[in-house]
């Protein structure tokens, strides 16, 4: 087993281009370039809570990261680096554990040109805590805050809400893990794919500067990130739940593509997925209707699609409603560390 040094050398030292001091000295240096701002976030992921602790490391090293690379996609921020924040137990501080690890972490990190430029290591229950920097170009005459990131706040009455790629599938393979549902192999698969391995949408995200009036990533659910948006815009939206049903990339288990579906999944379990499944990050996001034709544009240069799902409305609150414009009864609650426990069926 590494000594906590060796292991900070061995694991999690690299050169760092982008970086003015990396790992080493008590600090690291980052410059930005002139006219641009830094894009800060942090997440942590706690064995147990986020993940299961026995999840194969490599994919755990990608999640991880990829989940705070999700916070500079929904700002518009380009990566630049991140710190690393880790406790371990003892069987994580073993090289079997700490290579694959790293692997998957550096993966991902490189795939971004994301460098590694410090951190703390301890022993303790499983836990990391990463803090990424991203850029956005500054935007003096821009209000109220002088950015060109894209925030939660600028949603305006009339604007289209957008979500990219599809929604529920990782609700969906952690009820199928947990035992409480079961999917076919193939789809079991797929869907488990999208919660141990997001992919997190960073082009999409500077794309969308410039287009998107607001935005925010999905890692808490629809209705709950949607919800965020609203809340920081003063607004409310009307979504229309059969746009936002077909999200569920699992939708091969409906019965001839209606919503009729499997025996194994409800429609509530599907609906539940897709509105408040959590886990995605995909990214939702309101724009002008004048912006409809550049984002179709932007869906076929990016091959991702970007499903219109909701019209952002000046009354607070979300309106659930179906194909004839009837409202549609939901009570899903998002993801919240502190609140009861999703209501499954
Ligand atoms: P300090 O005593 O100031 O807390 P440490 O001795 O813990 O610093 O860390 C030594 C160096 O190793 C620092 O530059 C720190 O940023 C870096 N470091 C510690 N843990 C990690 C890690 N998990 N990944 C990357 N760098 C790390
Ligand atoms: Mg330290």
């Amino acid at each position: 087993m590494p000594g906590e040094f060796e292991l900070i050398a061995r694991y999690f030292t690299r050169p760092v281009p982008k970086a003015v001091l990396g790992v080493g000295d008590d600090c690291a240096l980052l410059q930005t370039a002139p006219g641009m701002q830094l894009a800060i976030s942090t997440d942590m992921l706690v064995a147990g809570r986020h993940f299961f602790a026995d999840v194969d490391p490599f994919l755990l090293g990608h999640k991880c990261l990829a989940v705070n690379l999700s916070d500079l996609a929904a700002c518009g921020a380009r990566p630049l680096a991140f710190s690393l924040a880790l406790a371990l137990p003892l069987p994580q501080a073993e090289d079997a554990w700490l290579e694959p690890f790293a692997k998957g972490l550096f993966a991902l990190a490189d795939a971004h040109e994301c460098e590694l430029i410090g951190g703390d290591t301890t022993r303790g229950p499983l836990t990391i805590c990463i803090t990424v920097y991203g850029e956005v170009p500054a935007d003096k005459a821009a209000l109220p805050v002088p950015t060109q990131a894209l925030l939660r706040s600028g949603a305006q009455a009339g604007d289209d809400v957008y979500v990219s790629g599809s929604l529920g599938d990782a609700a969906l393979a952690l009820l199928a893990l947990q035992g409480r549902l079961t999917l076919p192999l193939d789809l079991l698969h797929a869907a488990r794919e999208r919660l141990e391995q997001p992919a997190p949408r960073v082009a999409l995200g500077l794309a969308l500067r410039g287009i998107a009036s607001a935005c925010a990533d999905i890692s808490d659910g629809l209705l709950g990130d949607l919800g965020h948006i609203l809340a920081r815009s003063h607004c409310g939206a009307r979504v229309e739940v059969d746009q936002a049903l077909p999200l569920l990339a699992a939708r091969q288990v409906y019965a001839g593509g209606s919503a009729q579906f499997d025996s194994d999944m409800g429609a509530r379990t599907a609906l539940q997925c897709v509105l408040a499944g959590g886990d995605d990050y995909e990214l939702v996001f309101t724009a002008p209707t004048a912006q409809r034709s550049a984002l179709a544009a932007l869906s076929s240069s990016l091959q991702l699609p970007l499903t219109r799902i909701a019209t952002i409305e000046a009354a607070p609150g979300l309106r659930l409603v179906d194909a004839t414009g009837q409202a549609v009864a939901q009570d899903f609650a998002s993801f919240d560390h502190f609140a009861a426990a999703l209501v499954l069926p």
